[in-house]
Parts: structure tokens; sequence; C-alpha cells
């Protein structure tokens, strides 16, 4: 049985574009991350040597591994990244959970999530068809 056996999108390609409407930084939730991507945020921000304590002060939550962000923050009406100009401040160390979406496994259960999810992102349904591989490679890479 091939890997991509019985997956939807390998005979309907989703589309999706980002247009960097900013708007998944805004949603309620939170930001997932890994300590390590949170120490990369963290000398990404400060410089060489700073830890994520330094950068996030409390504000963030312990679930097992991951620290979460709450989105909005205290402070603000976006997520703690998000910059003046609707730019993440972090984007080339952003963490996986942003890196990969909309790709996310829940998102692409079936079409009727995936469109559901256009609510969300207006990138859904835009631009080219991506490919079954690229996707299941998001997919690997992100896991
Ligand atoms: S909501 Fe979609 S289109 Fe807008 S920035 Fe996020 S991923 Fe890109
Ligand atoms: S870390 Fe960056 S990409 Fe992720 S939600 Fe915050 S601003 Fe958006």
């Amino acid at each position: 049985m091939s890997r991509r056996d019985g997956l939807w999108f390998v005979e309907s390609p989703p589309r999706f574009v980002c247009t960097e409407c900013g708007e998944c930084c805004r949603r309620p939730g939170f930001v997932s991350l890994t300590r390590d991507e949170a120490n990369a945020a963290a000398r990404h921000e400060l410089g060489e040597g700073a830890d994520y304590r330094a950068l996030l002060g409390e504000a963030w939550t312990e679930r097992g591994e991951f620290l979460e962000i709450d989105v909005p923050g205290p402070s603000g009406d976006a997520c703690y990244f998000l910059d003046e100009r609707g730019r993440c401040r972090i984007h080339a160390v952003k963490p996986a959970q942003c890196r990969s979406y909309p790709f996310w496994p829940e998102l692409l259960e079936s079409p009727v999530t995936w469109r559901a999810e256009g609510s969300a992102c207006e990138g859904i349904g835009q631009g080219e068809p991506w490919s079954p591989e690229a996707i299941l490679a998001r997919l690997e890479a992100d896991s």
C-alpha cells in the first residue's frame, strides 16, 4: 500500500498561496513552540546566548515538551511576534506550527475540513495546486 492511497488531495490537489494578510497570527488560540524553537526566537530577537525566559518572561504556559503563548497576548490583539506592519518578526526561525499552516493533519482530513478552514485563511483556494508530494513532505517535515 502506498502512503498516497486514500488521500483525497491526491485526486484533487488543493490550491493555496499565502497572501500575507496576517490573520492567522491574530486568531484567538495559542502558538506552540518547543524549547529549541523558543530559544531560536530569543537568539533571533536578543542576540547570541539569549534564552526564551529572557524573551518571554512569564508569558507562556508549559505543556509537556512545548511552551504555549496565548494569542492574543496580554498587551495586544495579535501574536506576541507580529510586528506593526503585520509581519512575523521571527519569520526566519518561526515554529513548525506556523511554518506548516494550513497543511495541518486535522485540516487535511477531508475536502470539507480543508474548505472550512478557508473561512479563516483567505489563501486557501487561491494560487497554484499543491502536489501530493509537496504536501506529504510538509507533513513529514513538521511531524
Ligand atoms: S491567514 Fe492564510 S493567507 Fe493569511 S497570512 Fe495566514 S496563511 Fe497566509
Ligand atoms: S510566531 Fe509569527 S507566524 Fe507564528 S503566529 Fe506569531 S507572528 Fe504569526
